[in-house]
């Protein structure tokens, strides 16, 4: 038999340990590093996140309408289909503002390392501008970094290459289309355009400033092959010189398709919804529907500005419609075949 004293340094051991399993381990509340590794061939394709963020469906959202007169013209989605977005969301559990992703895209050819697109930097907030820990955390660094190839320059786009000003990559040579930097650098554009869209003339000054005074600027006419296996193509409407670019690789293709989707569960199924930053909405929907039967048709991988992240995967077509069919995760890097 026990004495009662170590009986009752027991008792107190046990209380004690029961106390601390109730109170549980405290939570993390940290996502884990964004960064998901593919192989294309014999190309590395890094998805790097920068963040994530409410996509303000109803402010933003726009739909292609014809006028009375034959004209078809962007209109406000919540005026021309009250309650279509809520239902097109709702088919896929979700509701307005629904978290939109902010992904770019690494590509290491073996020869040289490529970044397209690179986030937000600062120009959005703290929800956004972790491309640089998420590339350090997935092995690289940013002197790595040989060229950026832009999609476009908005701000999520372009806002990475030189958060606050100040040059994230140090080697890199940025790469953009000439169209895209004719406009967005044009004073008379920035006095012609909307409101909501001076802050993007602003960031774009602020972002390549540094890259144009150390000669590191090179902008590209379209449809150029950038690199061996990755090809410029123009898809212009979003923005003038909007561009997707196509990497290929022992007879894998991938297309990182930059904006042509902003919210995967409503422009899926209807094409014709564009968006606010549209510069022009008629052409955004037209490449958007060109891009989507050309991907349904030719099996290639996409990869997505805007799609929840990774934002990679396969466009197919069933019945008409277009569905987005996001890649199976796998650790399986290296493919040994029998
Ligand atoms: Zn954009
Ligand atoms: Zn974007």
């Amino acid at each position: 038999m026990k004495p009662i004293r170590t009986v009752a340094l027991l008792a107190l051991i046990s209380l004690l340990s029961h106390e601390q399993a109730d109170a549980g381990a405290p939570q993390v509340r940290a996502q884990a590093p964004g960064f998901y590794r593919m192989m294309l061939g014999h190309v590395e394709i890094t998805a790097l996140l920068d963040g994530t963020h409410p996509f303000p469906v109803h402010d933003v959202m726009t739909r292609n309408e014809t006028m009375p007169g034959g004209e078809r013209k962007a209109v406000k989605l919540a005026e021309s289909y009250p309650g279509k977005a809520e239902a097109l969301l709702a088919g896929s559990d979700l509701s307005a503002p629904v978290e939109g992703s902010i992904n770019a895209f690494l590509v290491n050819t073996g020869e040289k390392l490529i970044l397209i697109d690179s986030g937000a930097g600062s120009l959005y907030g703290a929800c956004c501008g972790h491309l640089l820990e998420n590339l350090r955390t997935s092995g690289y660094k940013p002197e790595q970094i040989d060229e950026i190839y832009l999609t476009h320059l908005h701000a999520d786009h372009v806002g990475g290459i030189a958060p606050q000003g100040k040059p994230a990559f140090p080697n890199a040579i940025i790469r953009v289309n000439q169209k895209d930097l004719d406009y967005w650098l044009d004073a008379k554009n920035e006095n012609e355009a909307p409101k909501f869209l001076k802050p993007m003339f602003e960031g774009d000054r602020a972002s390549l400033k540094p890259y144009l005074e150390a000669g590191r600027l090179r902008p590209f006419s379209e449809g150029q092959e950038l690199s061996p296996g990755i090809r410029a193509i123009p898809t212009p409407g979003h923005t003038p010189g909007h561009t997707s670019y196509e990497i290929s690789s022992e007879g894998q293709t991938l297309l990182v398709w930059g904006d042509l989707v902003h919210v995967a569960p409503i422009q899926f199924p209807d094409p014709a919804v564009t968006v606010a930053y549209d510069n022009d909405p008629i052409s955004a929907e037209a490449e958007r529907m060109g891009v989507f039967a050309q991907s349904a048709r030719t099996a290639s991988w996409i990869a997505a500005a805007h799609i929840a992240f990774p934002g990679i995967g396969h466009v197919r077509s069933v019945d008409g419609r277009f569905e987005w069919l996001p890649a199976n995760y796998t650790t399986v890097l290296n493919p040994t075949r029998d």
